[in-house]
C-alpha cells in the first residue's frame, strides 16, 4: 500500500454542486456566483490577439496585469502578486504560514473552500458566529487564542451575500496581535457600492494584512482562472516560493488586463446586476420568503425548513433552473440563487411564484 499524506487522507473531496439539469431539460446554472455575461469584445480580441503568443510562456511577474490593477486602485504594483483564482493564493498562504499547532480563526458562514485548506497543512479551525447572517467582529474577537495565527473574513461574505462596514474591519485588524494574519477575502467587493464605505487596502501597509480578489465574479473571467493579493512584501516573497510561476496562462493575463481596464464596463455590470438582486429579492419577499440583504450578485434565500428548501429545488430543477443547496454551510432550509439575466430573473420568480401556489 503507497501511504497517503494522513491530512490529506482526512481531507472530504472539495465538494462541487451538481448542475445537471433535469433529463431533456437545458439548464439555467445559478449555483455557482458566476457572472450573468461573457467577456465584452475588447476582452475577446485582446485574447484573440495573444493567440499569436501562445507558444511562449506567460509573464512569471504578470507586469501588465499588475500596473492595470495598480492604476485603477492606485495601489504599489510590488505589492500585488496574481494566482489562478484567489483560490491558489489563499492555498498559498495557508502552506506558507499554517501548520498543525496552529489555528485559523474563521466565521460561520465563511468560505468553506478555507476548512479544506487548513485540513491540508493539518492546521485547527476554530469558526466564530455570526449575527444575523453577517460577520460579528466582537464574536471573532472573543475566540481569539494565543495559538490563533489566521483570521479569516469574507466581505461581503458567500453564501450570505450581506457585507460589514470596513469600518468594523479595521476595528478588528486594530484589536490584532502583530502576529496574527488577517485575511480578508473580497470576491465580491467590486459589487458593493462605492459609496457604501472606502477600500481596506491601506491596511496592508501594517505588515499583516492580506486582501484577495478575483476576476471571476464581476469581470465574467471564472473559466481563466485568475485572481490577485494585496499584501506586504515579506508576505508576497514568501507566497511567491509556494505558487506556480506559471499558473496564471498568457490569455487569462491579456484578458484580465483588458477587463480591469474597461471601467464603463465594471460599473454598468454592477449596475445591471443590482437591479436584477432587488428585482429577484423583492420578487421573493413577495411570496413571504425571508431573503437576506446582499450586496453581491446572490442572494441567500430561506424557505425556513429544510424540505421546503429540497423540495423548491427539484421544481426549479425540473424547469431547468439550478440553484445552490446550503446544507454545506449548515444552512438546510435555504437555496443560495446567482443573480443572471433580466430573462433568467423573471423566469426564476415566475417558477417560485408557481411552486408558492402549488403549496398553498
Ligand atoms: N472566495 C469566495 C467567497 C468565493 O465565493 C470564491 C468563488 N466561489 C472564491 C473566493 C474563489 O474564487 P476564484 O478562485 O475563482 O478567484
Amino acid at each position: 500500500m503507497i501511504e497517503v499524506n494522513p491530512n490529506v487522507a482526512a481531507m472530504a473531496p472539495y465538494a462541487l454542486p451538481d448542475i445537471s439539469a433535469a433529463p431533456g431539460m437545458e439548464a439555467i446554472v445559478l449555483a455557482q456566483n458566476e457572472h450573468a455575461y461573457a467577456p465584452s469584445p475588447a476582452v475577446r480580441a485582446a485574447v484573440a490577439a495573444a493567440l499569436e503568443r501562445a507558444q511562449l510562456y506567460p509573464d512569471s511577474e504578470w507586469r501588465e496585469l499588475r500596473a492595470a490593477i495598480a492604476r485603477v486602485h492606485d495601489l504599489d504594483a510590488d505589492r500585488i502578486i496574481c494566482g489562478a483564482g484567489s483560490m491558489e493564493l489563499m492555498g498559498a498562504l495557508m502552506q506558507a504560514y499554517m501548520g498543525p499547532g496552529k489555528q485559523l480563526l474563521m466565521t460561520q458562514y465563511g468560505y468553506l473552500f478555507m476548512r479544506t485548506l487548513a485540513k491540508l497543512v493539518g492546521a485547527e479551525v476554530e469558526s466564530a458566529p455570526e449575527r444575523e447572517r453577517c460577520v460579528d467582529v466582537d464574536a471573532i474577537l472573543e475566540r481569539l487564542r494565543p495559538e490563533t495565527r489566521l483570521v479569516f473574513v469574507v466581505n461581503p461574505g458567500n453564501p450570505c451575500g450581506s457585507v460589514i462596514h470596513n469600518d468594523e474591519i479595521r476595528r478588528l485588524h486594530a484589536a490584532l496581535p502583530d502576529d496574527v494574519l488577517l485575511l480578508i477575502d473580497e470576491a465580491y467587493a467590486e459589487f458593493v457600492d462605492p459609496d457604501f464605505h472606502a477600500p481596506l487596502f491601506d491596511l496592508v501597509g501594517a505588515g499583516n494584512v492580506v486582501i484577495t480578489r478575483t476576476f471571476s465574479k464581476i469581470y465574467g473571467l471564472a473559466g481563466l482562472r485568475v485572481g490577485w493579493a494585496y499584501l506586504p512584501e515579506a508576505i508576497r516573497d514568501q507566497l511567491r516560493k509556494v505558487i506556480n510561476p506559471s499558473s496564471v496562462s498568457l490569455l487569462s493575463q491579456v484578458a484580465a488586463t483588458a477587463a480591469m481596464q474597461d471601467r464603463d464596463g465594471e460599473t454598468g455590470a454592477r449596475r445591471l446586476i443590482a437591479e436584477q438582486r432587488e428585482y429577484l429579492s423583492d420578487a421573493i419577499r413577495d411570496l413571504g420568503l425571508d431573503v437576506v440583504p446582499s450586496q453581491t450578485n446572490f442572494i441567500l434565500v430561506d424557505f425556513a425548513s429544510e424540505t421546503a428548501a429540497a423540495d423548491a429545488f427539484d421544481f426549479l430543477r425540473g424547469r431547468g433552473l439550478i440553484m445552490r443547496p446550503m446544507g454545506g454551510y449548515g444552512l438546510p432550509g435555504c437555496l443560495r440563487i446567482t443573480i443572471g439575466t433580466p430573462e433568467q430573473m423573471r423566469a426564476t420568480a415566475a417558477a417560485l411564484a408557481q411552486w408558492q401556489q402549488g403549496r398553498d
